[in-house]
Formats: structure tokens, C-alpha cells, sequence
């Protein structure tokens, strides 16, 4: 790595919201995405701000309301394992439990983890794209096995996370800081297509990074599950995931990962048909693949990503399951 950066150890929020404001500058959290992507020359930041020393950013707490509040910089493994969290949101617990390797969870931080850039190989090796300022998507007529089978175009990344799409499915509010205070968007919300901005993948502007994840009441216990599959047993991202919800209110999500730039949300007259079913005598096998088909009438592979569909169809199939 030979881009020189300058090193800052933020000491509170305040502090880091005008350090990020300045040009060139960006967050850091556990750096296991941001160094390799200095490395990989896809991004070339002047200055790093490291959110981890900001006191209290790390800390997971359960407030007055039962909203559970998750500081932006608690690691993967400590979110993962907290009492709160694996008694409230298992479906969130079992997402972290298979971000890559036990190294990476232990290194990485929740804040990071959302804000984490794509990994399409021909962003990640400056290959031009038009992710890095190129005049097409080179996967369209190239390598797209791993890409998006909904929502692409004109880019066809997939988002990499799977705490996200457990977040997604639990209703989670992302707490956005900047100078002076913190602003709130539903996670659904903040996320964004290549269709809406090519160069990034969030609504964060220069100046502002996520403090805090919140976890709303309504969405804690009931059914839960989060499943994905790899192209190898372990250390690997997602081809397809998916994290289902049934809550006490007999409300249901349905949500995958790995399969559109952003996690994606089944449309919800087939969530409140899920509902119906499990409130209702249940649902036979034929109900359950309907179903799925009707999730996934919106898919669109690329020339080499066709299996894609087959896998979430699967794994949406096992989820109804789980849940009725
Ligand atoms: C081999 C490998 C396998 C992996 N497998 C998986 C997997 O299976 N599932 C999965 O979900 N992830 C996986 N990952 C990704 C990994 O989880 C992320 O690299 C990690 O979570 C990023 O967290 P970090 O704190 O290290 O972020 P950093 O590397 O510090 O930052 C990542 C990005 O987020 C920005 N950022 C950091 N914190 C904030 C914040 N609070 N607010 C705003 N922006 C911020 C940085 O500027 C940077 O752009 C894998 C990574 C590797 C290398």
C-alpha cells in the first residue's frame, strides 16, 4: 500500500462529523474493508477518521421504550453475541454469525459493515466500471455470475452484507451524526440504487456517519431466521440469503440478500399472504412455491446468474416453511 493518509483518532461525535466534512476524508471503523480498498487503489482518502475512539460509540443498550440501541462502532462478534440481541433478534444473531471469518467479526463493526463498498471484481480491481467513472458495466457481457438478479442496471453490484438484510427484515433505524446532531431514516430508506447514484451506495452525505442502529420493540422475539447459501462452506459472501420474521402481532418480513444492490424486500401482498397462512390452517406445498414464484416474478438475470433465482426461490420456499 503505497497511498499516503493522514490518521485521526476522532474523540467525539462532533469532532468527527467536521473531520469527515473536510475533503478527502473518510470514516473509519475496523479498516477491513477501507484498507484493502486503499490497497486496491478504488478509493484514495487524504485523511482516515477513526470512529472507534469516540467513547461510548460502541456500546449496545437497551433503552426506556425497549428499543435496542446498537453504537455504530460495536464489532460484528460482540453484536452478534449480546444477550439482548440473541434473545430479541435471533435473526440478527445468525446473520452475524456468518460474516466471514471469526477475525473479520471480531475486526469489523456494525457501522462498517452497512457502509461496506461492493465487492463486483471489476470494481474491486479498478477494471473501468461505472462505479469508478468508466463509460459502461462491463458484467453485462462479462463476468456477472455473483451480481444482481433484481434491481440492477445500469450497475449490477450486490450489496455485501448480511446483518443488513436481518436489519431490513426487523425494521432497524439507522441514526445518521453529523455536526450540531443526528438524523434518523428507516433502513429501507438508506440504502441506494445505482439507478438513483452511480459513485455511492448510501444516503450519507460528506460530513455524516452512522452513530447508531436502533432495534425497534415491535419487531423483537416471535419467529425468526436468517439462512444463507456460499459458493464454499465458510469465509464467503452470500449467493443468496434470506431472513424471515414472523412478530407477535403475526406481521411477517421477508427479505434476501446477495441478490440486488440493495437487501430486497418481498412485495407485501405475498408477506401478508405468508401472514394469513400462518394465522389461518396453514400452507401446503404448492401454496408455499406459488408463493415464492410470486416473489421473485420481478427477477431479471444477467446472461450467467439464472441459478440465482432458483436459490432464493429455495430459500424463500424454507423460510415460508419456517414460519407457517
Ligand atoms: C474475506 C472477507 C469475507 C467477508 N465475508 C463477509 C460476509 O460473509 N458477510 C458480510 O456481511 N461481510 C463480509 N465481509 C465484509 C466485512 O464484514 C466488512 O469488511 C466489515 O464488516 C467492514 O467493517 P469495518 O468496521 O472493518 O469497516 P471499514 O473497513 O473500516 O469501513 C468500510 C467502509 O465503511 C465506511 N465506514 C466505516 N464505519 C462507518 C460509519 N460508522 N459510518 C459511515 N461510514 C462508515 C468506511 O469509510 C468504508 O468506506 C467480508 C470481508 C472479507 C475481507
Amino acid at each position: 500500500m503505497s497511498h499516503p493518509f493522514l490518521y485521526r483518532r476522532a474523540t467525539s461525535s462532533d469532532e468527527a462529523a467536521q473531520l469527515l466534512g473536510e475533503p478527502g476524508a473518510v470514516a473509519l471503523g475496523g479498516g477491513t474493508d477501507l484498507l484493502t480498498a486503499i490497497a486496491e487503489e478504488i478509493t484514495l482518502p487524504d485523511r482516515l477518521v477513526d470512529l472507534r475512539t469516540i467513547p461510548g460509540l460502541d456500546q449496545i443498550e437497551v433503552l426506556g421504550d425497549e428499543t435496542v440501541r446498537v453504537g455504530a462502532a460495536a464489532t460484528i462478534a460482540t453484536l452478534g453475541s449480546h444477550p439482548s440481541i440473541r434473545e430479541r433478534y435471533a435473526v440478527l444473531a445468525q446473520a452475524c454469525d456468518v460474516v466471514g471469518t471469526p477475525a473479520l467479526r471480531n475486526m469489523g463493526t456494525i457501522g462498517g459493515n452497512l457502509c461496506q463498498r461492493p465487492r463486483c471484481w471489476y470494481f474491486r480491481r479498478a477494471i473501468p466500471c461505472l462505479k469508478n467513472g468508466g463509460p459502461s458495466c462491463p458484467a453485462v457481457h462479462g463476468e456477472n455470475r455473483y451480481l444482481a438478479i433484481l434491481n440492477g442496471g445500469p450497475c449490477h453490484v450486490v450489496h455485501p452484507s448480511d446483518p443488513a438484510v436481518a436489519l431490513v427484515a426487523l425494521g432497524a433505524r439507522i441514526e445518521i451524526a453529523a455536526v450540531g446532531g443526528t438524523r434518523e431514516v428507516p433502513i429501507a430508506d438508506f440504502f441506494v440504487l445505482p439507478s438513483e447514484c452511480i459513485d455511492r451506495e448510501t444516503v450519507l452525505h460528506p460530513g455524516e456517519f452512522v452513530s447508531a442502529i436502533l432495534l425497534p420493540p415491535e419487531t423483537a422475539g416471535g419467529v425468526q431466521h436468517y439462512h444463507k447459501l456460499m459458493q464454499r462452506e465458510a469465509w464467503d459472501f452470500a449467493l443468496a440469503s434470506v431472513a424471515a420474521c414472523r412478530d407477535a402481532n403475526g406481521d411477517v418480513s421477508l427479505v434476501l440478500g446477495g441478490v440486488a444492490p440493495r437487501p430486497w424486500r418481498v412485495s407485501s401482498s405475498v408477506e401478508e399472504d405468508v401472514a394469513s397462512g400462518a394465522a389461518g390452517a396453514g400452507l401446503d406445498d404448492e401454496s408455499i412455491a406459488a408463493l415464492a414464484e410470486r416473489a421473485l416474478y420481478d427477477a431479471v438475470p444477467l446472461s450467467k446468474n439464472g441459478y440465482k433465482v432458483e436459490l432464493a426461490a429455495a430459500l424463500l420456499r424454507q423460510a415460508i416453511r419456517a414460519l407457517v
